[in-house]
């Protein structure tokens, strides 16, 4: 039983499953007498964990044939610039939606190789608190591919739906909100997300890429900048990040053992909604995104008394509820609940939050 609940935006908490199963693992993998560190990512031994890893990613999201999955390095933030590397046609213009820092830092890479259009941006006095209008999107023309990010870890903003674009690639950032739910892939031309937080360890890129944008960058593309070095290569022009990919595949096993992402999507519904519920039935929390885009992976809100922050995230601390702190841009708490993190983690967190009102209220 483990000695915390950890609340880290990323990287964060991962299934205690998975955990031991690695631990029972490490020094010995499978009877070959050694470790999957230790193992060349050639080797039959770790080509069948790589192998089964994407299998089992391809069920969970039911990804069609015609869409690779990639496994890189880099983090999100690479995918910033890999995005409109490969994709941005000679003239080079693509679409972004801003709901949130994550999406601006997209938006300021973008705009090192074309024109960019923010169709959208939803910053506001109180910060960014809501999705735009659906009906208010206007893809431009000339664009290439619209960008958006499906969930803003810092502010805690999640898309209700997924942005029309009538042929126009959709790319989305979906770090802080992969596999929380069941989604339609066909919708999206590429859907990128940085390991850490739902699917296992930081040092994991995953990309799911449409067959027909893998090879649209230009050739004087650096190689380990283009998507068809990886796609070409089962990920394995250069050597993999192997022990990350191992843990993830063993994540996606513990997904599909929790009954698939169907399943896991009633959880994350019943977490959030309890603590937004603890949130909301006081005026000593605070949260002020729009009800229908609350984040249901990273749960933000504010003490009324501001000076009181410290001291709760400190008797937090003392209480095991770990890495509460809001992003230092935006201060404030933020719980982040991924799949990972069990209801009754949340269920200490809203006890704890109601004994410190009643202390301090
Ligand atoms: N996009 C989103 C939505 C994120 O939450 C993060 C990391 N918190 C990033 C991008 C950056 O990811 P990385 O650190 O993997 O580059």
């Amino acid at each position: 039983m483990r000695k915390v609940f950890n609340f880290s935006a990323g990287p964060a908490t991962l299934p205690e499953e998975v955990l031991i199963q690695a631990k029972e693992e490490a020094l010995d993998w499978c009877g070959s007498g050694m470790s999957i560190m230790e193992m060349s990512h050639r080797s039959k031994e770790f080509m069948s964990v790589a192998i089964q890893a994407e299998e089992d990613l391809r069920l969970l999201l039911n990804i069609p044939n015609n869409y690779k999955i990639l496994f890189l390095q880099g983090g999100a933030t690479l995918q910033f610039s890999m995005v409109p590397l490969n994709l941005m046609s000679k003239v080079g213009s693509a679409d972004y939606i801003k709901t949130g820092t994550w999406g601006a830092k997209a938006i300021r890479e973008a705009k090192l190789f074309g024109k960019v259009n923010v169709i959208a941006d939803t910053s506001s006095e109180k910060g960014f608190i809501s999705e735009p209008d659906k009906n208010s999107l206007n893809i431009s023309e000339e664009s290439d591919y619209l960008h958006y990010t499906p969930n803003e870890t810092i502010e805690g903003v999640e898309f209700s739906y997924i942005p029309e674009t009538g042929g126009t690639p959709l790319v989305a950032d979906m770090s802080s909100n992969i596999l929380s739910k069941p989604i339609d892939v066909s919708k999206y031309g590429i859907i990128y997300a940085g390991a850490q937080k739902n699917i296992g360890p930081a040092g994991l890129t995953l990309v799911i890429i449409r067959e027909d944008l893998v090879d649209k960058g230009s050739p004087n593309i650096p190689t380990m900048l283009r998507y068809d070095t990886y796609s070409s290569n089962e990920s394995m022009y250069n050597t993999p990040p192997t022990y990350s990919w191992y843990l993830a595949g063993l994540v996606f096993r513990w997904l599909k053992k929790q009954g698939g992402l169907q399943s896991i999507s009633e959880k994350n519904n019943s977490k959030s909604e309890a603590l937004y519920k603890a949130i909301d039935s006081t005026e000593f929390y605070n949260n002020h995104v729009e009800a229908r885009c609350r984040s249901r992976m990273n749960v933000t809100f504010t003490l009324q008394n501001k000076e009181l922050e410290d001291d709760f995230l400190s008797k937090a601390k003392d209480a095991g509820l770990v890495s509460l702190k809001g992003h230092r841009s935006i201060g404030g708490i933020r719980a982040s609940i991924y799949n990972a993190m069990p209801y009754d983690g949340v269920k200490a967190l809203i006890d704890f939050m109601s004994e410190f009102e009643r202390k301090n209220g």
